[in-house]
């Protein structure tokens, strides 16, 4: 049931974007306590083989031409540069395709050239800059215990001055975690150490891995902007409301859906639009998901939403 590719989905950031889920649930180099994809179940570092380059490819391929995306964004439910084929599925698909390929990396991996090399690929490369202090690190990022966060820091400082495509960063805020002025300011103050093109502010809207996780309140928000502004101007854009819910899918919506909540989990009251506007039954798409055990509902700040039935 499960395919590498999913959506296009609505992104806030790049429009309809079909995603790219490189590697498997879920591995990843960090475990995020406000990951929309639960609890890492893989934490590691070295870099192996998920898929097979030709599978991938000839998947993106097809499901570009036949849904005519935006972009295509490699943004998997773990870290895309984990994938040690990551640089030749992406030299392949730009050879095939005329689209600017996305990738979203939590930018632990930077540290190495190989996966330098690879992000050369790609149009637009968004890295997580969540904090810059040692102790808030490992309490929102859950980093591998082999990781540096100051070796981090400098493989993005270094990477921005050699990237040529559209660098942006994403700075995701918890309440009591890193919402604070401390914080805001040494963000700010280290990305504006970047070539950096866009700076966005994010707020978990999704179901988190951890249950307490909340977002800010809205003056926190306004004023991380007005710091971040202070440093990076017209640069910083908050991303804290709900994505547009249109949803670029065929009628198979189970299918469509079973792949994309690995990554992007789906409100249940998009699922009755996306049903409407497909000419199906919601409550039937919903039931054959959870009888399945496909996906599972989980509430998060009042909204429900449908993430994978295996989800920790
Ligand atoms: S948010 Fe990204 S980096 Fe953090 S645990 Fe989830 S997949 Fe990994």
């Amino acid at each position: 049931m499960r395919k590498i590719v999913f959506g296009p989905v609505p992104s806030r950031r790049l429009g309809y974007s079909l995603g790219v889920n490189n590697v498997y649930d879920k591995y990843c180099s960090y475990s995020c306590i406000y990951c929309q994809a639960g609890r890492t179940t893989r934490l590691v570092i070295d870099r192996m083989k998920f898929y097979e380059v030709n599978e991938l490819v000839q998947q993106v391929i097809v499901e570009a031409n036949k849904k005519k995306p935006d972009v295509v964004s490699f943004v998997p439910n773990g870290e895309p540069t984990l994938d040690i084929n990551l640089g030749r599925e992406a030299e392949l698909i730009k050879k095939e395709l005329n689209l600017p390929l996305a990738i979203f990396t939590n930018s632990s991996l930077l540290t190495r050239q190989d996966v330098i090399d690879d992000l050369m690929f790609f149009d637009i490369v968004s890295v997580k800059v969540d904090t810059v202090k040692h102790v808030t690190w490992r309490k929102i990022n859950r980093p591998h215990p082999k990781l540096c966060l100051e070796e981090i820091l400098d493989s993005i400082k270094s990477f921005s001055k050699q990237y040529e495509g559209r660098l942006i960063t994403e700075t995701m805020l918890v309440k009591g975690v890193n919402d604070n002025e401390e914080e805001y300011e040494s963000i700010a103050e280290f990305i504006a150490g970047l070539r950096v093109d866009k700076v966005y502010i994010q707020a978990p809207i999704r179901p988190p891995a951890e249950k307490w996780v909340k977002p800010p309140s809205e003056d926190e928000f306004t004023k991380a902007y007005h710091i971040f502004h202070k440093y990076l101007g017209s640069k910083v854009e908050l991303l804290i409301s709900s994505e547009p819910k249109s949803f670029k899918f065929t009628d198979n919506l189970v299918e469509e859906i079973a792949s994309t909540i690995y990554v992007h989990p789906i409100r249940i009251d998009y699922v009755s639009e996306l049903a409407v506007k497909h000419g199906k039954n919601a409550e039937q798409i919903i039931d054959e998901l959870l009888r399945n055990k496909i996906a599972k509902i989980v509430e998060y700040e009042g909204k429900k939403f449908l993430v994978p039935a295996i989800r920790r």
